[in-house]
């Protein structure tokens, strides 16, 4: 038994959400914050907490939350995000929340009693596919959304205040200080690397979620004929950018297992054939396990710009926009997850986390915890993103064991 009442797989709740897709022509799942898609979706989520009996509720910013209350006011938590990137895959985000799900109306439907309540929650967006800003459901939960947030628009020209309204929801009801107090929260997620399937190994436990900073670079040349104009006069702005991004490449090979560094996107402001590109924008996505790491590659890359700069005779302009500290999982439920885990008889790997979670949010102020499972080849954001069956409830039973000994006092 699954949800109360039904002998569903997860896979058949995993298909389903994927049908809750902005392009249904399209091969992957597009579930951007506030679309209709998402509605769908949320409603979904919605159903499945009341045939789990988990009394379920929507919040302000759209976070659907159940709950299995416990003898104490202390409340552990659980769940992951309800969005997706464009074109990604059915298992991230989604499979937190289904499996959580699950977890809890197994734990309600056999009337264990719990000292601690359990709460799931389907968080509103985490990936940042629609608005210019990531982990909105997540901050929402700690008051680290501000006003400002609400007037951010998309592509389109819609703000965040407009979309909300579109789903049935009220800016005017956020609770800007929210009074939730959660004493843990623990994520089931997939991989999104490949660690686990290498290593032949069904559950990963979190040690680090890699901090990140990202940012928008600007070289500004000069543009002029590219038949007549002799080498050692230019001011190419692309073969300048070509080097940076070079450099980021080779800094991320000399700190491979610390730090890693991508150009995600390059364009040539204008650029013809016949001319020497005299305007370039690129990208910078810097990720490493502390922030002392980072901030000393920061710099060291800065550095870099700026002598290539000096070389090439153009002007950089380095524009950093998001920045996420490197967050440490919690030691006392890691543990609990290996206990679990070993219960049953699953190995476990101690991994770092270089992708960025909702964990990494509310594992600043709560005691947090991530559980993997593994991903086919490694394979996420993606529509060939896959997780084996096996896998899959393998972590979803360790998610239920870990909340109930967490609940019933297992974890201090
Ligand atoms: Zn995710």
């Amino acid at each position: 038994m699954l949800f109360s009442g039904t002998s569903r797989t997860i896979e058949s709740y995993l298909l389903d959400l994927s049908h809750c897709t902005e392009f249904r022509e399209r091969n992957g799942v597009t579930r951007r914050l506030y679309t209709a898609a998402w509605k769908q979706a949320q409603s979904l989520i919605l159903d499945w907490m009341c045939e789990a009996n988990l009394d379920p509720w929507i919040d302000a910013v759209g976070n659907v939350h159940g709950r299995v209350e416990g003898f104490s006011d202390q409340t552990i938590l659980t769940g992951s995000h309800l969005d997706t990137v464009v074109d990604g895959g059915a298992y991230d985000g989604a499979y937190g929340i289904i499996a959580g799900i699950m977890a809890l109306g197994e734990i309600k439907s056999r009337q264990i009693p719990l000292s601690r309540s359990l709460e799931v929650v389907a968080l509103c967006e985490e990936e940042g596919s629609r608005f210019p800003m990531t982990c909105w459901g997540s901050r929402a939960l700690l008051g680290k959304i501000s006003r400002e947030d609400l007037a951010l628009q998309d592509a389109e020209g819609v703000s965040v205040s407009e979309a909300m309204q579109s789903c049935g929801l009220s800016p005017h009801e956020i609770d800007w200080t929210p009074s939730y107090h959660y004493r843990g929260f623990v994520e089931l997620h997939i991989e999104q690397a490949s660690q686990l399937e290498s290593a032949h190994c069904p559950i990963g436990v979190v040690n680090t979620i890699f901090g990140q900073e990202r940012w928008n670079v600007t070289v500004i040349g000069e543009s002029v004929h590219a038949g007549t104009s002799r080498i050692v006069n230019r001011h190419d702005a692309l073969v300048a950018a070509s080097e940076m991004v070079l450099s980021v490449y080779r800094l991320a090979q000399q700190y491979e297992d610390k730090a890693i560094g991508t150009v995600g996107l390059l364009q040539v402001q204008n650029g013809t054939s016949n001319c020497v590109p005299g305007h370039v924008n690129f990208t910078v996505d810097l990720r490493a396990q502390n922030d002392a790491l980072r901030e000393s590659l920061a710099s060291e890359l800065q550095s870099m710009f700026t002598e290539c700069g000096r070389r090439y005779g153009v002007e950089i302009v380095v524009d950093p926009y998001t920045s996420v500290n490197a967050v440490s999982m919690n030691v006392e439920l890691q543990n609990l997850i290996q206990k679990a885990a070993h219960s049953q008889r699953l190995n476990t790997l101690l991994l770092d986390s270089r992708a960025g979670h909702d964990a990494q949010i509310l594992g600043t102020t709560i005691p947090t915890a991530m559980i993997f499972v593994p991903s086919y080849q490694g394979l996420s954001h993606h529509v060939n993103e896959f997780t084996k069956k096996e896998d899959l409830i393998n972590g979803q039973n360790v998610l239920r064991e870990v909340l109930e000994r967490a609940a019933n006092g297992m974890f201090s």
